[in-house]
C-alpha cells in the first residue's frame, strides 16, 4: 500500500461550540494521510492509476464549509468518511485537524484532533425461518447497505436448510454476505440488531424461529471477545449452513484461530459428516 499525503491545508471556516465560532469562523489546518495501492501509478506513471490530490484538497475544502459543526471531532469525521466515499481507490484515510485559534485565553502552539476511517471485510451470516423468508433476507441486505459505512459486496446462493438446535420449527433459508465497513465491531454489531428489530424479529425461544438472524463471522482477521460480541464467531466452525455459503464467496479467507482457510473448514466438517441440509 503507498500513501499521498497533504499537510497543512489552510481552511477559513465555521466550527465551534462557541455561537460567535459559528458566525465569525476562524483559520483550521487540514493535515491529511491518504493510502491506496500506488503500485500501478508508480509504474504507469498516469493520473488515472492514482488519486489527485489538488481535487482532494478542493474537497476538503468543501466539506469543511459544508456544515457548521460544534466539534473539531464531527469535522474531521465528516472530512475522513466523504474522502472515503467520494474516492474508492483509497482503503484507509486519517485526518488531523487543528484549530491554532481556538479561544483557549493561554498561550498555546494549536489544538487537533485526529481521525481515521479504514475498509475492512467483514462476513456476515444471514437466516430466516418466517414469513417470507427470501424477502426478509433481501431487506436486511437493502438496510445494510444504506447504512453509511457499509458497503454490500457479495451476496452467496440461498439455502435450505433443516433447523438447527430447536428443531420443531420451519425450515431456514440461509446464505452469507460480504460487506466491506469502516464501521467499528460493536457499532456494525448494533447496526445489525437494530435490523433485526425493524424486521420484527422476536426472541422467544433459543435457536428458536426467527423472521432475520444477523451473525458477525469475520472481522477482518481480528479476533473479538466482549460481553457482547464473539468474532469470529464461536459456532462456525460446526454449522454447514454457515460454512457452505461462505466457501462461496470467499473459499480462501483466513480464520484467524484455526489457522485454516474456509473451504479447509468446510471439508473438515463434511469428513465429520454433519448432517445435509433437506
Ligand atoms: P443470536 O440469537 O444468534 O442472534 O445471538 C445474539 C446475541 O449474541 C447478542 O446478544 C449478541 O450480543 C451476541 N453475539 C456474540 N457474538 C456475536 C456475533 N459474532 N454476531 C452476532 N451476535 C453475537
Amino acid at each position: 500500500m503507498g500513501h499521498i499525503g497533504i499537510r497543512d491545508l489552510e481552511v477559513y471556516a465555521y466550527h465551534g461550540v462557541y455561537p460567535e465560532e459559528r458566525e465569525k469562523g476562524q483559520n483550521f489546518l487540514v493535515s491529511a494521510d491518504l493510502y491506496l495501492d500506488t503500485w500501478e501509478a508508480e509504474h504507469r506513471d498516469d493520473l488515472d492509476a492514482s488519486i489527485h490530490y489538488g481535487i482532494v484538497c478542493e474537497h476538503i475544502k468543501d466539506y469543511m464549509l459544508r456544515e457548521k459543526h460544534m466539534l473539531i471531532e464531527r469535522a474531521a469525521s465528516e472530512i475522513c468518511e466523504n474522502l472515503m466515499l467520494d474516492f474508492p481507490k483509497l482503503k484507509k484515510v486519517c485526518v488531523k485537524l487543528y484549530k491554532p485559534e481556538a479561544p483557549i485565553p493561554m498561550n498555546f502552539g494549536t489544538v487537533f484532533v485526529e481521525v481515521c476511517r479504514e475498509w475492512k471485510d467483514v462476513y456476515i451470516a444471514v437466516g430466516s425461518n418466517m414469513g417470507d423468508k427470501e424477502g426478509n433476507i433481501r431487506s436486511a441486505i437493502q438496510m445494510l447497505s444504506e447504512t453509511r459505512g457499509i458497503q454490500v459486496e457479495k451476496v452467496s446462493t440461498l439455502i435450505q436448510t433443516e433447523p438447527y438446535g430447536y428443531t420443531d420449527q420451519d425450515v431456514f433459508l440461509n446464505g452469507c454476505l460480504q460487506v466491506k465497513t469502516w464501521l467499528p465491531p460493536e457499532v456494525l454489531l448494533k447496526r445489525m440488531q437494530e435490523i433485526e428489530l425493524l424486521l420484527h424479529r422476536e426472541r422467544k425461544i433459543h435457536w428458536g424461529p426467527r423472521t432475520i438472524d444477523l451473525d458477525m463471522i469475520l472481522y477482518g482477521e481480528e479476533v473479538i471477545h466482549t460481553k457482547d460480541l464473539a468474532v469470529p464467531h464461536p459456532d462456525m466452525t460446526n454449522r454447514r449452513f454457515v460454512l457452505d455459503p461462505l466457501d462461496e464467496i470467499g473459499g480462501w479467507v483466513w480464520h484467524p484461530t484455526e489457522h485454516k482457510t474456509i473451504h479447509q473448514l468446510k471439508e473438515i466438517l463434511e469428513e465429520r459428516g454433519a448432517k445435509d441440509y433437506d
